[in-house]
């Protein structure tokens, strides 16, 4: 969601006559888009906000702004400790950005909530090119217990259908290829009658558009109406990303995530069950307080079970404001220990689904040039990343026979048929 916020920034910035450039030392205005969601991200935002100080001393008329979710939840710090940066802006007012760019103001804070922004007729810029992203709700209502993002970000909303698909035209006629649709929680996209089911029955009718994907699925929000629009549509990518963070009971009522190991569990057999070579990823998240031995065994054995396609992995990081921050803490060491062993686990599965790839043919939407000249990357319908040589383009999409697994990445060569 932030890179999609940059983009949306930048096409501000660029309406009004400014272009990027490619280093800090260069620029007349500097961003930092910031994230809150773990106390890790906020120090590493921190250290990058104090090394730009030593640019304001040669360029005293360079404006930094701190932007995104710590500028919301930080504000009088960041203004405190950091007197030269000139504006902080909440998620909710980056249009205000424009009048902050002539030189009749030079500092302030911009973070009021705004429930109803939603940026209608806001286009972002897209240097994805091939892929590009498109949020279709802002905010969640959910309020998982260890989340700040419902404080930062508000309550949910979604954009009028007519807007997305009119940016998704204009995407399109840019050349790109796929689209990624955006939400907190996407899938209880709704806006009048229009479900994500029939969002997403709009998505795939733009002709240019070859593949349609969407993060991040709530697992209770997960219908059969969407499961049968990505069944029978050859542009929905079969790839789900359904965050599990937990595979004790105890701790996800504690989380507040609104289901129960059973439900995840009969949900994936459905969801294989009714999609061909579905893959699921997930999110998992160790050491919430009060986990116990046998709350995190519970984890250990659900990934088992399970043998997700790939997982992000983190610690719990306490964010003062949330439920959860009233719960406690367990011991770094602790929380340190099993995020190693949780990691192993699921490299493991990750490396040994992707070896299943050996020897089969995949499609491929090529993204970019890989690290070696003469190879490309691009990603499955699966979402599975792919590296490949061949005579392609950035753009096309090929079929790649996969020959081995570097690390865990699938690399073959392009087949002609
Ligand atoms: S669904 Fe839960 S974890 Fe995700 S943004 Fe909403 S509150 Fe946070």
């Amino acid at each position: 969601m932030n890179v999609y916020d940059s983009q949306l920034i930048a096409k501000f910035l660029i309406k009004n006559g400014f272009s990027s450039v490619n280093t800090p030392e260069d620029a007349d205005i500097i961003f930092i888009n910031t994230c809150s969601v773990r106390e890790h991200a906020e120090t590493r935002a921190f250290g990058r906000i104090a090394s730009l100080n030593r640019l304001k001393i040669d360029n005293p008329n360079l404006k930094l702004f701190v932007v995104g979710c710590m500028a919301k939840r930080m504000e009088e710090k960041i203004w405190t400790k950091f007197p030269f940066v000139n504006f902080i802006v909440g998620p909710d007012n980056y249009r205000k950005i424009p009048d902050l760019l002539n030189d009749s103001i030079t500092r302030g804070i911009f973070t009021t909530e705004n429930n109803s922004e939603k940026y209608t007729g806001c286009i972002a810029s897209n240097d994805r090119k091939v892929s590009s992203f498109i949020a279709v709700t802002r905010g969640c209502n959910n309020f998982c217990s260890y989340c700040i993002v419902p404080y930062l970000r508000g309550r949910e909303r979604s954009r009028n259908h007519k807007d997305i698909m009119r940016e998704i035209t204009l995407k399109a006629f840019e050349g790109v290829k796929e689209i990624i649709l955006l939400g907190q929680n996407v899938n209880s996209y709704n806006y009048g009658v229009v479900n994500f089911a029939g969002l997403l029955k709009m998505v795939q009718t733009v002709p240019q558009i070859e593949r349609a994907r969407f993060i991040t699925s709530h697992p209770k929000d997960v219908t059969d109406e969407l499961l049968d629009i990505i069944s029978s549509s050859d542009k929905i990518c079969n790839h789900l990303h359904l965050p599990l963070q937990s595979g004790s009971n105890r701790i996800l009522s504690l989380m507040n995530r609104q289901y129960t190991r059973e439900y995840y569990i009969k949900l994936v057999e459905k969801i294989r069950g009714k999609l061909q070579s579905v893959a699921i990823t997930t999110d998992i998240l160790v050491g919430f307080p009060t986990e116990k031995e046998e709350d995190f065994k519970a984890t250990l054995d659900i990934i088992r079970r399970i043998r997700f396609d790939f997982a992000y992995m983190f610690r719990y990081s306490k964010r003062e404001g949330t439920r959860a921050a009233e719960l406690g803490d367990i011991p770094e060491k602790i929380k340190g220990e099993r995020l190693k062993e949780v990691i192993a686990l699921q490299n493991k599965i990750t490396k040994d689904k992707n070896s299943e790839l050996v020897g089969k043919s995949v499609q491929v939407l090529v993204e970019a040039k890989s690290r070696r000249a003469d190879e490309f990357y691009g990603k499955t319908k699966e979402n599975k990343a792919v590296v490949l040589s061949g005579n392609v383009q950035i753009g096309d999409i090929v079929n790649v026979k996969v020959s081995e697994i570097r690390g865990w990445t699938p690399y073959g060569k392009v087949v002609y048929e």
